[in-house]
Protein backbone atom coordinates (compact mmCIF):
# COMPACT_ATOMS: atom_id res chain seq x y z
CA UNK A 1 0.00 0.00 0.00
CA UNK A 2 1.47 3.31 -0.81
CA UNK A 3 2.49 5.52 1.87
CA UNK A 4 0.42 8.24 3.22
CA UNK A 5 0.92 11.39 5.08
CA UNK A 6 -0.99 14.60 6.17
CA UNK A 7 -4.36 13.26 6.91
CA UNK A 8 -3.67 14.11 10.60
CA UNK A 9 -2.68 11.91 13.54
CA UNK A 10 -3.44 11.58 17.14
CA UNK A 11 -2.24 14.39 19.56
CA UNK A 12 0.16 12.94 21.99
CA UNK A 13 -0.55 14.89 25.71
CA UNK A 14 3.04 15.96 25.03
CA UNK A 15 5.95 16.62 22.86
CA UNK A 16 9.85 17.78 23.54
CA UNK A 17 9.54 20.08 20.45
CA UNK A 18 6.63 21.35 18.13
CA UNK A 19 7.33 22.46 14.99
CA UNK A 20 5.31 25.06 13.32
CA UNK A 21 5.95 25.53 9.50
CA UNK A 22 6.23 22.81 7.67
CA UNK A 23 8.09 24.38 4.75
CA UNK A 24 12.09 24.29 3.91
CA UNK A 25 13.26 25.38 7.37
CA UNK A 26 10.69 23.49 9.51
CA UNK A 27 10.67 20.16 7.88
CA UNK A 28 14.24 19.35 8.53
CA UNK A 29 14.22 20.90 11.82
CA UNK A 30 11.69 17.92 12.66
CA UNK A 31 13.55 15.81 10.49
CA UNK A 32 17.03 15.96 12.42
CA UNK A 33 15.15 16.86 16.07
CA UNK A 34 13.59 13.49 15.34
CA UNK A 35 16.55 11.84 14.28
CA UNK A 36 18.01 13.10 17.96
CA UNK A 37 15.27 11.20 19.47
CA UNK A 38 12.95 14.03 20.44
CA UNK A 39 9.07 13.22 20.44
CA UNK A 40 8.34 15.79 18.05
CA UNK A 41 5.11 17.26 16.36
CA UNK A 42 5.01 19.32 13.07
CA UNK A 43 2.21 21.65 12.10
CA UNK A 44 0.91 23.42 8.80
CA UNK A 45 -1.49 25.62 8.19
CA UNK A 46 -1.59 25.31 4.36
CA UNK A 47 0.51 21.92 3.99
CA UNK A 48 3.68 20.92 3.27
CA UNK A 49 5.02 22.77 0.57
CA UNK A 50 2.15 24.14 -0.12
CA UNK A 51 1.62 26.77 -3.14
CA UNK A 52 1.61 29.57 -0.49
CA UNK A 53 4.74 28.97 0.64
CA UNK A 54 8.36 30.49 0.04
CA UNK A 55 9.23 26.59 -0.39
CA UNK A 56 6.81 25.53 -3.14
CA UNK A 57 7.80 25.66 -6.84
CA UNK A 58 9.86 23.34 -8.80
CA UNK A 59 13.29 24.10 -8.11
CA UNK A 60 16.06 25.99 -6.17
CA UNK A 61 19.56 26.67 -6.92
CA UNK A 62 22.20 24.56 -4.45
CA UNK A 63 25.22 26.87 -5.33
CA UNK A 64 28.28 27.48 -2.75
CA UNK A 65 29.12 30.47 -4.25
CA UNK A 66 28.62 33.60 -1.78
CA UNK A 67 30.85 36.30 -2.26
CA UNK A 68 33.42 36.37 0.84
CA UNK A 69 30.20 34.58 3.31
CA UNK A 70 32.25 32.13 4.59
CA UNK A 71 29.34 30.36 6.40
CA UNK A 72 26.92 30.28 4.09
CA UNK A 73 29.95 28.93 1.59
CA UNK A 74 30.13 26.08 4.01
CA UNK A 75 26.70 25.26 5.00
CA UNK A 76 25.79 25.19 1.42
CA UNK A 77 28.64 22.79 1.14
CA UNK A 78 27.27 20.46 3.97
CA UNK A 79 24.04 21.01 3.22
CA UNK A 80 24.89 19.25 -0.41
CA UNK A 81 26.08 16.72 1.00
CA UNK A 82 23.32 16.04 3.42
CA UNK A 83 20.26 16.62 0.65
CA UNK A 84 22.27 14.15 -1.83
CA UNK A 85 22.72 11.65 1.17
CA UNK A 86 18.84 12.25 2.31
CA UNK A 87 17.83 11.78 -1.20
CA UNK A 88 19.56 8.17 -1.35
CA UNK A 89 18.83 6.85 1.55
CA UNK A 90 14.78 8.10 0.38
CA UNK A 91 15.40 6.47 -2.92
CA UNK A 92 14.39 9.89 -4.56
CA UNK A 93 18.24 10.45 -6.07
CA UNK A 94 16.31 12.34 -8.81
CA UNK A 95 15.68 15.13 -6.60
CA UNK A 96 19.04 17.02 -7.30
CA UNK A 97 19.79 17.91 -10.73
CA UNK A 98 23.66 18.17 -11.22
CA UNK A 99 23.68 20.71 -13.70
CA UNK A 100 26.41 22.51 -12.89
CA UNK A 101 25.87 26.45 -11.81
CA UNK A 102 27.52 29.50 -14.07
CA UNK A 103 28.47 32.41 -12.73
CA UNK A 104 29.09 35.96 -15.19
CA UNK A 105 30.37 39.22 -14.38
CA UNK A 106 32.24 42.18 -16.30
CA UNK A 107 35.70 41.22 -15.57
CA UNK A 108 36.06 44.14 -13.43
CA UNK A 109 33.70 42.88 -10.79
CA UNK A 110 35.52 42.58 -6.94
CA UNK A 111 32.63 40.39 -5.88
CA UNK A 112 33.84 37.22 -8.25
CA UNK A 113 37.51 37.32 -6.51
CA UNK A 114 35.61 36.82 -3.28
CA UNK A 115 33.74 33.90 -4.14
CA UNK A 116 36.62 31.75 -6.12
CA UNK A 117 39.13 32.95 -2.56
CA UNK A 118 36.21 31.50 -0.40
CA UNK A 119 35.67 28.44 -2.67
CA UNK A 120 39.53 27.78 -2.73
CA UNK A 121 39.35 27.88 1.00
CA UNK A 122 36.71 25.56 1.49
CA UNK A 123 38.12 23.31 -1.55
CA UNK A 124 35.30 23.61 -3.80
CA UNK A 125 36.17 22.90 -7.06
CA UNK A 126 35.10 25.51 -9.62
CA UNK A 127 36.40 26.76 -13.43
CA UNK A 128 37.35 30.01 -14.33
CA UNK A 129 36.15 31.11 -17.74
CA UNK A 130 37.56 33.64 -20.07
CA UNK A 131 35.36 35.56 -22.03
CA UNK A 132 36.39 33.67 -25.29
CA UNK A 133 35.70 30.10 -23.40
CA UNK A 134 32.48 31.30 -22.15
CA UNK A 135 31.29 32.07 -25.46
CA UNK A 136 32.72 28.80 -27.38
CA UNK A 137 31.28 26.24 -24.34
CA UNK A 138 27.76 28.63 -24.18
CA UNK A 139 26.95 29.60 -27.25
CA UNK A 140 23.54 29.90 -26.54
CA UNK A 141 23.97 33.33 -24.59
CA UNK A 142 24.68 36.96 -25.82
CA UNK A 143 26.34 39.06 -23.82
CA UNK A 144 25.89 42.93 -24.87
CA UNK A 145 29.00 43.42 -22.58
CA UNK A 146 32.06 41.33 -21.94
CA UNK A 147 32.10 38.74 -19.52
CA UNK A 148 33.75 36.68 -17.63
CA UNK A 149 32.64 33.55 -15.62
CA UNK A 150 32.77 30.61 -12.85
CA UNK A 151 31.23 27.31 -13.14
CA UNK A 152 30.72 25.43 -10.27
CA UNK A 153 30.33 21.87 -11.42
CA UNK A 154 28.94 20.66 -7.77
CA UNK A 155 26.08 23.04 -7.89
CA UNK A 156 22.77 22.47 -9.28
CA UNK A 157 19.04 22.24 -8.97
CA UNK A 158 17.13 21.08 -5.92
CA UNK A 159 13.44 20.15 -6.65
CA UNK A 160 12.37 22.29 -3.95
CA UNK A 161 8.50 21.54 -3.66
CA UNK A 162 8.62 17.55 -4.20
CA UNK A 163 12.56 17.52 -2.05
CA UNK A 164 10.42 19.42 1.30
CA UNK A 165 7.81 16.96 0.69
CA UNK A 166 9.93 13.64 1.17
CA UNK A 167 11.59 15.19 4.16
CA UNK A 168 8.10 15.50 6.03
CA UNK A 169 7.25 11.90 4.89
CA UNK A 170 10.33 10.61 6.07
CA UNK A 171 10.23 12.70 8.97
CA UNK A 172 6.54 10.87 9.58
CA UNK A 173 8.25 7.44 9.18
CA UNK A 174 10.14 8.11 12.04
CA UNK A 175 8.03 8.57 13.70
CA UNK A 176 6.70 12.50 14.07
CA UNK A 177 3.21 13.42 14.32
CA UNK A 178 2.19 15.74 11.51
CA UNK A 179 -1.03 17.83 11.45
CA UNK A 180 -2.69 20.73 8.87
CA UNK A 181 -3.27 22.71 11.40
CA UNK A 182 -2.33 26.68 12.12
CA UNK A 183 -0.83 27.49 15.26
CA UNK A 184 -1.46 30.55 16.96
CA UNK A 185 1.03 32.84 19.14
CA UNK A 186 2.61 30.75 22.12
CA UNK A 187 1.32 31.41 25.18
CA UNK A 188 3.78 29.82 28.66
CA UNK A 189 4.21 25.52 27.81
CA UNK A 190 1.28 25.84 25.29
CA UNK A 191 0.04 26.78 21.78
CA UNK A 192 -3.49 26.87 20.46
CA UNK A 193 -4.19 25.86 16.78
CA UNK A 194 -7.05 27.21 15.23
CA UNK A 195 -8.77 24.19 14.60
CA UNK A 196 -9.07 24.40 18.85
CA UNK A 197 -5.92 21.89 19.39
CA UNK A 198 -3.90 22.92 22.33
CA UNK A 199 -0.19 21.96 21.71
CA UNK A 200 1.82 20.95 24.80
CA UNK A 201 5.42 21.30 24.49
CA UNK A 202 8.80 21.73 25.93
CA UNK A 203 10.13 23.75 23.23
CA UNK A 204 8.11 25.97 20.18
CA UNK A 205 10.30 26.23 17.05
CA UNK A 206 8.06 28.98 14.34
CA UNK A 207 9.48 28.18 10.83
CA UNK A 208 6.80 30.27 9.30
CA UNK A 209 8.43 31.63 6.57
CA UNK A 210 6.90 34.81 5.38
CA UNK A 211 4.15 34.52 7.87
CA UNK A 212 6.68 35.17 10.66
CA UNK A 213 5.21 38.86 10.89
CA UNK A 214 1.62 38.13 11.30
CA UNK A 215 2.28 35.68 14.05
CA UNK A 216 5.05 38.07 16.07
CA UNK A 217 4.13 41.77 15.28
CA UNK A 218 5.53 43.36 18.00
CA UNK A 219 9.14 42.02 17.11
CA UNK A 220 9.18 41.12 12.92
CA UNK A 221 7.24 43.58 11.98
CA UNK A 222 9.72 45.44 9.26
CA UNK A 223 12.29 43.12 10.48
CA UNK A 224 10.78 40.35 8.04
CA UNK A 225 9.61 42.03 4.37
CA UNK A 226 7.44 39.65 2.73
CA UNK A 227 8.12 40.89 -0.87
CA UNK A 228 6.26 39.46 -4.54
CA UNK A 229 8.76 37.86 -6.84
CA UNK A 230 7.80 36.38 -9.80
CA UNK A 231 9.31 33.56 -11.93
CA UNK A 232 8.51 32.56 -15.90
CA UNK A 233 9.03 29.44 -17.74
CA UNK A 234 10.11 29.89 -22.02
CA UNK A 235 9.53 27.10 -23.83
CA UNK A 236 12.55 26.20 -26.27
CA UNK A 237 12.32 25.42 -29.80
CA UNK A 238 10.99 22.30 -31.14
CA UNK A 239 13.85 19.67 -31.01
CA UNK A 240 16.50 22.56 -29.25
CA UNK A 241 18.59 20.44 -26.36
CA UNK A 242 20.55 23.82 -25.56
CA UNK A 243 18.74 25.16 -22.82
CA UNK A 244 18.96 21.83 -21.03
CA UNK A 245 21.10 20.00 -19.11
CA UNK A 246 24.39 18.93 -19.66
CA UNK A 247 24.57 22.07 -22.58
CA UNK A 248 22.71 24.58 -20.43
CA UNK A 249 24.03 24.71 -16.41
CA UNK A 250 21.97 27.25 -14.15
CA UNK A 251 23.35 30.57 -14.84
CA UNK A 252 23.50 33.97 -12.39
CA UNK A 253 24.28 37.37 -13.45
CA UNK A 254 23.90 39.83 -10.42
CA UNK A 255 26.00 42.25 -12.01
CA UNK A 256 23.08 44.67 -12.88
CA UNK A 257 20.33 45.92 -10.28
CA UNK A 258 17.97 43.21 -11.98
CA UNK A 259 20.18 40.52 -10.93
CA UNK A 260 19.19 38.03 -13.36
CA UNK A 261 19.08 33.78 -12.57
CA UNK A 262 18.15 30.94 -15.63
CA UNK A 263 17.31 27.33 -14.47
CA UNK A 264 17.96 25.10 -17.59
CA UNK A 265 14.84 23.25 -18.86
CA UNK A 266 14.62 20.88 -16.58
CA UNK A 267 11.88 18.28 -16.65
CA UNK A 268 10.69 19.71 -20.07
CA UNK A 269 9.01 22.57 -18.42
CA UNK A 270 10.77 25.24 -20.09
CA UNK A 271 13.52 27.76 -19.09
CA UNK A 272 12.97 29.43 -15.64
CA UNK A 273 13.64 32.75 -15.56
CA UNK A 274 13.28 35.64 -12.66
CA UNK A 275 15.11 38.55 -11.11
CA UNK A 276 16.48 38.43 -7.66
CA UNK A 277 15.65 42.43 -6.79
CA UNK A 278 13.34 42.72 -4.44
CA UNK A 279 9.53 42.77 -5.42
CA UNK A 280 6.97 44.94 -3.94
CA UNK A 281 5.31 44.08 -0.59
CA UNK A 282 3.24 40.98 -0.23
CA UNK A 283 0.36 38.87 1.93
CA UNK A 284 1.01 35.37 1.95
CA UNK A 285 -2.11 34.58 2.48
CA UNK A 286 -4.32 36.65 0.81
CA UNK A 287 -1.57 37.62 -2.42
CA UNK A 288 -3.15 36.94 -5.55
CA UNK A 289 -0.62 34.66 -7.64
CA UNK A 290 -1.42 35.93 -10.93
CA UNK A 291 1.76 37.32 -12.86
CA UNK A 292 1.71 41.18 -13.86
CA UNK A 293 3.65 42.19 -16.49
CA UNK A 294 5.98 39.91 -18.84
CA UNK A 295 7.82 42.48 -21.09
CA UNK A 296 10.72 43.28 -19.68
CA UNK A 297 11.28 39.48 -18.73
CA UNK A 298 10.64 38.56 -22.59
CA UNK A 299 13.10 41.79 -23.69
CA UNK A 300 15.53 40.08 -21.35
CA UNK A 301 15.21 36.26 -23.05
CA UNK A 302 15.29 37.86 -26.33
CA UNK A 303 18.45 39.26 -25.87
CA UNK A 304 20.03 37.09 -23.60
CA UNK A 305 19.16 33.85 -25.65
CA UNK A 306 18.51 34.80 -29.33
CA UNK A 307 17.32 31.38 -30.01
CA UNK A 308 14.40 32.17 -27.71
CA UNK A 309 13.14 35.19 -28.94
CA UNK A 310 9.42 35.69 -29.22
CA UNK A 311 9.06 32.11 -26.96
CA UNK A 312 6.24 31.27 -25.64
CA UNK A 313 5.81 31.52 -21.55
CA UNK A 314 5.00 27.98 -20.40
CA UNK A 315 4.15 29.04 -16.60
CA UNK A 316 4.92 31.13 -14.39
CA UNK A 317 4.25 31.33 -10.74
CA UNK A 318 4.61 34.69 -7.92
CA UNK A 319 5.80 33.20 -4.79
CA UNK A 320 7.54 35.73 -2.01
CA UNK A 321 10.95 36.33 -0.23
CA UNK A 322 11.05 36.69 3.22
CA UNK A 323 13.63 39.59 3.36
CA UNK A 324 15.57 40.18 7.08
CA UNK A 325 16.91 43.85 6.39
CA UNK A 326 20.42 42.14 5.82
CA UNK A 327 19.55 38.42 3.87
CA UNK A 328 21.13 36.64 6.53
CA UNK A 329 18.65 34.06 8.29
CA UNK A 330 16.88 34.54 11.55
CA UNK A 331 17.42 31.90 13.80
CA UNK A 332 17.28 32.75 17.55
CA UNK A 333 14.99 32.77 20.76
CA UNK A 334 11.57 34.23 21.53
CA UNK A 335 12.65 37.59 23.32
CA UNK A 336 9.73 36.97 25.67
CA UNK A 337 9.50 33.59 25.94
CA UNK A 338 12.70 31.25 26.71
CA UNK A 339 11.17 27.62 25.26
CA UNK A 340 10.50 29.80 21.79
CA UNK A 341 12.74 29.75 19.02
CA UNK A 342 12.10 31.93 15.47
CA UNK A 343 13.66 30.39 12.49
CA UNK A 344 13.44 32.30 9.10
CA UNK A 345 14.58 35.29 6.96
CA UNK A 346 15.40 32.89 4.01
CA UNK A 347 15.52 36.20 2.17
CA UNK A 348 15.52 34.46 -1.24
CA UNK A 349 18.53 31.82 -0.92
CA UNK A 350 17.48 29.76 2.14
CA UNK A 351 16.17 26.56 0.57
CA UNK A 352 19.67 25.11 -0.01
CA UNK A 353 20.52 25.62 3.47
CA UNK A 354 17.28 23.42 4.96
CA UNK A 355 19.76 20.86 6.35
CA UNK A 356 21.72 22.93 7.63
CA UNK A 357 18.99 24.98 9.37
CA UNK A 358 17.91 21.62 10.74
CA UNK A 359 21.13 21.02 12.46
CA UNK A 360 21.93 24.13 13.86
CA UNK A 361 18.31 24.43 15.80
CA UNK A 362 18.21 21.08 16.92
CA UNK A 363 22.03 21.79 18.28
CA UNK A 364 20.34 25.03 19.66
CA UNK A 365 18.28 23.03 21.51
CA UNK A 366 20.35 20.80 23.02
CA UNK A 367 22.43 23.59 23.78
CA UNK A 368 25.31 22.24 21.93
CA UNK A 369 25.58 25.61 19.61
CA UNK A 370 25.74 29.55 20.46
CA UNK A 371 23.35 31.50 18.30
CA UNK A 372 25.56 32.98 15.38
CA UNK A 373 25.82 36.64 15.98
CA UNK A 374 24.56 37.51 11.61
CA UNK A 375 21.24 35.20 12.76
CA UNK A 376 20.47 36.97 15.57
CA UNK A 377 17.63 38.93 15.90
CA UNK A 378 19.14 41.82 17.58
CA UNK A 379 21.24 41.95 14.00
CA UNK A 380 17.89 42.51 12.13
CA UNK A 381 17.03 46.05 11.70
CA UNK A 382 13.95 47.51 10.03
CA UNK A 383 15.97 49.97 7.57
CA UNK A 384 16.82 47.30 4.32
CA UNK A 385 20.57 46.57 3.49
CA UNK A 386 20.93 43.76 1.88
CA UNK A 387 24.33 42.12 1.80
CA UNK A 388 23.74 38.84 1.54
CA UNK A 389 22.69 37.28 -1.91
C1 LIG B 1 11.00 32.97 -6.38
C2 LIG B 1 11.93 32.43 -5.35
C3 LIG B 1 13.15 31.90 -5.74
C4 LIG B 1 14.04 31.41 -4.78
N1 LIG B 1 15.19 30.83 -5.22
C5 LIG B 1 16.01 30.23 -4.33
C6 LIG B 1 17.12 29.51 -4.79
O1 LIG B 1 17.34 29.40 -6.01
N2 LIG B 1 17.93 28.90 -3.88
C7 LIG B 1 17.68 28.98 -2.54
O2 LIG B 1 18.46 28.41 -1.78
N3 LIG B 1 16.61 29.65 -2.07
C8 LIG B 1 15.77 30.27 -2.93
N4 LIG B 1 14.65 30.92 -2.50
C9 LIG B 1 14.43 31.09 -1.05
C10 LIG B 1 13.85 29.88 -0.39
O3 LIG B 1 12.90 29.26 -1.21
C11 LIG B 1 13.24 30.29 0.96
O4 LIG B 1 14.20 31.01 1.70
C12 LIG B 1 12.83 29.08 1.77
O5 LIG B 1 12.01 28.23 1.00
C13 LIG B 1 12.08 29.52 3.04
O6 LIG B 1 11.59 28.38 3.70
P1 LIG B 1 10.80 28.47 5.06
O7 LIG B 1 10.61 27.10 5.53
O8 LIG B 1 11.44 29.46 5.96
O9 LIG B 1 9.39 29.16 4.68
P2 LIG B 1 8.11 28.53 3.92
O10 LIG B 1 8.52 27.59 2.86
O11 LIG B 1 7.22 29.67 3.52
O12 LIG B 1 7.39 27.68 5.04
C14 LIG B 1 6.67 28.27 6.08
C15 LIG B 1 5.50 27.37 6.36
O13 LIG B 1 4.85 27.83 7.55
C16 LIG B 1 3.47 27.56 7.43
N5 LIG B 1 2.77 28.41 8.38
C17 LIG B 1 2.68 29.75 8.38
N6 LIG B 1 1.98 30.18 9.45
C18 LIG B 1 1.63 29.08 10.15
C19 LIG B 1 0.90 28.87 11.34
N7 LIG B 1 0.40 29.88 12.02
N8 LIG B 1 0.70 27.60 11.75
C20 LIG B 1 1.20 26.55 11.06
N9 LIG B 1 1.89 26.71 9.91
C21 LIG B 1 2.12 27.95 9.47
C22 LIG B 1 3.18 27.89 5.97
O14 LIG B 1 2.01 27.27 5.50
C23 LIG B 1 4.43 27.40 5.26
O15 LIG B 1 4.27 26.10 4.74
C24 LIG B 1 13.72 31.44 -3.41
C25 LIG B 1 12.49 31.96 -3.01
C26 LIG B 1 11.60 32.43 -3.96
C27 LIG B 1 10.28 32.96 -3.52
Amino acid sequence: MPFKWGKGQRLADSYDVAVIGAGVFGAWIAYRLRGSGRSVALLDAYGAANSRSSSSDESRVLRMGYGALEIYTRWALQSRRSWIEFFESAGKPELFAPTGVLWTTPPADAAIGQTTATLQNFGVSFEFLTSAELQARFPQFAFSSERIGIFEPLGGALYSRRAVQAVVEQAIRNGVDYFRDAAEAPNGNEVRTKSGKVLHAGAFVYACGPWLPKIFPEILEGRIRPTRQEVFYFGPPAGNRQFAPPEMPIWLDFSSGRREYVLPDLENRGLKVGFDRHGPPFDPDSGDRVVRDAAEVRAFVAERFPALAGAPILESRVCQYENTSSGDFLIDRHPRFENVWLAGGGSGHGFKHGPMVGEYVAALLEGTAQVESRFSLASKSREPQRSVY
